[in-house]
């Protein structure tokens, strides 16, 4: 990156691109659970949930290419072996196995609670030594806590349909 820029970088800048390197994992696979989750979904709401879990697997992938420009920018080269997703992500991928909607939106609510924090602790880490990262973690936690809402609001919403019918 350009010297002026990196300079300007009040922290180490190996560990700040490990950590952005594990949020990058993190992202794939969040992209890889929504979307296959919307394919296989089954349930009540399903068309709706399904079109929620499609847009937000397109915003996790921008997550990514967001977290790829800064770290190719800081003169990282991102995660070039995916079977390393696993073992950087601090948060868990969860399978798609059981596509009961209810199942689907908890995994996904869990994959956003970790996402959450972990883009807060980004923060926590570059505030006053980092501004540019300090910015794009922002703006992509504000994009997850988004999306704990839309999921936690759907599921809502479906036990309420849930409960009502069985009255
Ligand atoms: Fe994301
Ligand atoms: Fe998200
Ligand atoms: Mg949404």
């Amino acid at each position: 990156m350009g010297t002026r820029g990196r300079e300007i970088i009040g922290m180490n800048v190996d560990e700040l691109l490990k950590m952005l390197d594990e949020a990058f994992a993190s992202e794939w696979l969040a992209y890889y659970q929504y979307w296959l989750g919307a394919k296989l979904i089954k349930g009540p709401m399903k068309d709706a949930v399904a079109a929620e879990l499609n847009l937000h697997a397109t915003e996790e992938l921008n997550h990514a290419n967001l977290l790829a420009a800064r770290i190719i920018q800081l003169g990282g080269n991102a995660v070039t072996d995916p079977r390393r997703w696993f073992d950087l992500s601090p948060c868990t991928y969860e399978s798609p196995d059981d596509p009961y909607v209810a199942v689907l939106l908890d995994q996904n609510i869990a994959g956003e609670q970790c996402a959450i924090s972990a883009y807060k602790r980004i923060m926590d880490a570059t505030k006053d030594k980092d501004m540019v990262t300090y910015n794009l973690a922002l703006t992509i936690l504000e994009q997850e806590v988004e999306h704990e809402e839309d999921l936690q609001s759907l599921k809502e919403d479906l036990e309420l349909m849930v409960s009502r019918a069985n009255r």
